[in-house]
């Protein structure tokens, strides 16, 4: 652990101590709501700023859940399947991240996005100034890039996705959490000023991937 924050001091500029939860980031109409003070959105019990989310497989949207929800919902059999638990993981894939040519291959519009598998289909998502934009990933792509590094195989489909950051000399690479990209969405469109987006949106990226870096340590 040590190390991999010695390794984060010297690979993030200057990162202001860490700032309240982003603002609330939209999936599918619902809100992924860190505020405190905030309900379960099943069972309306109070929860803190740090709760599981569960994903609505029928409107796409995530619900902030208590630890009880999360655990009876999130089984596979439970609610006719209508919810999934969000994982908690996040690890990183230095080796896939620094990796020039399979991205280049890749062909991502965009340096910053996520890689999400919904079905049999793979679809990239561009946080930006105006909210989120996505594209398909083409299937040999995809299939290129679990050659290359396994654990994207074992990515759960819907609630993990492969989140890349290789902006401004950047090379990162993880399997986060959905709600923890979708607080990257809101962090972008919330942030984000003028046509290249102003020093405090980079200056927040860089907090939010220091951030992963520290959660991932201390896991
Ligand atoms: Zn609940
Ligand atoms: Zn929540």
């Amino acid at each position: 652990m040590t190390g991999r924050l010695e390794q984060l001091a010297r690979r993030r500029r200057a990162v202001a101590p860490p700032a309240p939860a982003a603002p609330a980031a939209p999936a599918g109409g619902t809100q992924v709501g860190e505020a405190p003070n905030q309900r379960c959105e099943l069972c309306a019990v109070p929860i803190g700023a740090e709760h599981p989310h569960l994903l609505d497989t029928t409107t796409g949207g995530l619900r902030c859940a208590c630890r009880a929800c999360a655990l009876v919902l999130g089984q596979p059999a439970a609610g006719g399947g209508r919810y999934r638990l969000v994982p908690e993981r996040r690890v990183e894939l230095p080796d896939l991240a620094r990796d020039d040519a399979r991205w280049r291959d890749l062909g991502l519009p965009v340096s910053l996005a996520f890689l999400v598998r919904r079905g049999d289909a793979v679809t990239a998502i561009f946080p930006g100034a105006l909210g989120p934009t996505d594209a398909p990933v083409a299937p040999e792509a995809w299939a290129a890039l679990e050659a290359a590094e396994p654990a994207v195989r074992a990515l759960e489909p819907e609630v993990e996705a492969l989140l890349v950051n290789r902006m401004r000399g950047d090379r990162e690479c993880w399997i986060a959490p959905i709600d923890l990209c979708y607080r990257l969405v809101a962090l972008v469109r919330t942030q984000w000023t003028g046509l290249t987006g102003g020093d405090e949106v980079w200056t927040e990226i860089d907090r939010f991937f220091g951030e992963l870096i520290r959660s991932e340590a201390t896991r």
